[in-house]
């Protein structure tokens, strides 16, 4: 704890994950050997750098860069860079920790990796995400490679900030290495249906989880956090399964439409006009209400999808959701729910799928994107959903397979850690002590 002081999500990622594998020692004490378990949540690299920029009137302004490169023992680096505020090594280290074990539970060959910068991209003009995306990559790109860091978007990094990013990279190394990174838009190696995978790979993965219990979708009524990527097509794809979204968020509070949030107006908002939802229940009047600062659990469901950031949905919300009736989760965000939580929903038996499995249909995407750029082609959108429906299918499986095996049947948590973290260290071991 000392050699990570002060970085409490780190810590938090690493105890989840640790609780789940007494059982796997128990039955492989050789997984104790070689210090692993210590290698295993020591990065393999982190870099922290400095990033100068200039805005629109001149001022210039300095922020910090992180990418931590955490296992490679399953391929090269994998996972998103963040741009918000609330950025610092505590936070790149768990997504990174978590990233690993979503990698591998991916079944592709993708290690583990996450970066950002503490950089509010909230009211700056194109003209300064892009200063700030160009001076990110200046120092980024001496750490990344095709064949050993390919990072992605995040929260604050989308389609325009790849594009920003991708091009400086492409004019500092004199190549175009489509493979360097995914979220690309279609005009230049992106893949189809990656902006929608970690959305509709939720949603899949609920479907599965339904299903154990002979249910779906239709008719349920769903609440999304978040108003971001994966929340945008977390809804979409729940519409398209027959279930009704009452509300959804962001950062300042959340709206809520009894009749179904209409997507095509939240879509336009979000990702065109990029205005804050309190616009979507101006623009509807009667009938739905914007709360400002309230907590968007409080409204009852059927079925939840935290999709915005850590540590969202508390103790108290969970009580809130089981009280009004939850039947499933689907973790959209990383680590959305507090321990309290999870133990709250697996304590009344709610089908709970956890982050790391629930919304790896994103970079299992991102691996397809890889592919594709590998192989110089480009699939359809059929082709590449069809891709994501089968791997979330057996992460689902595998998952519940291994609760199973371990004696936990329906945890899929338990389920998660350890089929992800017996893939790693399969690898690790194989590779020697390095
Ligand atoms: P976006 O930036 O597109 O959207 C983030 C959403 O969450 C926004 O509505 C934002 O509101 C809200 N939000 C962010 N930070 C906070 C906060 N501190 N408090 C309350 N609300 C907040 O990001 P994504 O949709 O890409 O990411 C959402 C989550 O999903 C993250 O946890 C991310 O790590 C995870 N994820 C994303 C993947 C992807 O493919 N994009 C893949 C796997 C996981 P506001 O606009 O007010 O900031």
């Amino acid at each position: 704890i000392h050699r990570n002081a002060g970085e409490v999500e780190f810590h938090q990622a690493v105890r989840e994950v640790f609780e789940s594998l007494g059982h796997v020692i128990a039955k492989r004490p050789d997984y104790a050997d070689e210090a692993l378990i210590e290698r295993i949540c020591e990065p393999e690299r982190q870099i922290i750098f400095r990033v100068p920029w200039t805005d629109d009137k001149g001022q210039v302004h300095i922020n910090r860069g992180f990418r931590v490169q955490f296992n490679s023992a399953l391929g090269p680096y994998k996972g998103g860079i963040r741009f918000h505020p609330s950025v610092n090594v505590g936070i790149i280290k768990f997504l990174g920790f978590e990233q690993t074990f979503k990698n591998a539970l991916t079944g592709m060959p993708i290690g583990g990796g996450k970066g950002g910068a503490d950089f509010n991209p909230r009211g700056r003009s194109d003209a300064e995400v892009m200063r700030f995306c160009q001076s990110f990559m200046t120092e980024l790109s001496r750490h990344l490679g095709e064949h050993t860091d390919v990072p992605a978007g995040d929260i604050g990094v989308g389609g325009r900030e790849i594009g920003y990013m991708f091009g400086q990279y492409k004019r500092l190394t004199n190549r175009y290495e489509a493979g360097v990174l995914t979220g690309k838009g279609l005009s230049y190696g992106g893949s189809r249906a990656r902006t929608e995978a970690t959305g509709y790979g939720n949603t899949y993965f609920v479907q599965s989880m339904l299903e154990t219990k002979g249910m779906s979708f239709d008719g349920k009524r769903c609440v999304v956090s978040g108003s971001g990527n994966v929340a945008l097509y977390t809804m979409e794809k729940i519409m398209a399964f027959g279930g009704k979204v009452v509300a959804c968020s962001d950062s300042n509070g959340y709206i809520v439409d009894e009749k179904g949030i209409d997507l095509e107006l939240i879509k336009e908002i979000k990702e065109v006009r990029r205005e804050r939802v309190s616009e979507y229940a101006r623009l509807k009047g009667a009938g739905t209400q914007y709360i400002p600062d309230g907590s968007i659990w409080d409204v009852p469901c059927d079925v939840a999808m935290p999709s915005a950031t850590q540590n969202e949905l508390t103790g108290k919300d969970a009580q809130t959701l089981v009280k009004n009736g939850v039947i499933a989760v689907g973790e959209g965000a990383n680590m959305p729910s507090t321990p309290e939580a999870i133990r709250v929903f697996q304590d009344a038996k709610v089908l709970f799928g956890p982050g790391k499995a629930a919304n790896a249909g994103g970079v299992a995407t991102s691996a397809l994107e890889m592919q594709q750029n590998a192989a110089r082609d480009s699939w359809t959108f059929e082709q590449t959903e069809a891709r994501l429906a089968t791997i979330m299918r057996n992460i689902h499986d595998t998952c519940a397979e291994t609760a199973e095996e371990f004696g936990a049947p329906g945890n899929y948590v338990m389920g998660a850690n350890i089929a992800g973290f017996v893939r790693v260290a399969e690898a690790m071991r194989a590779l020697g002590v390095i």
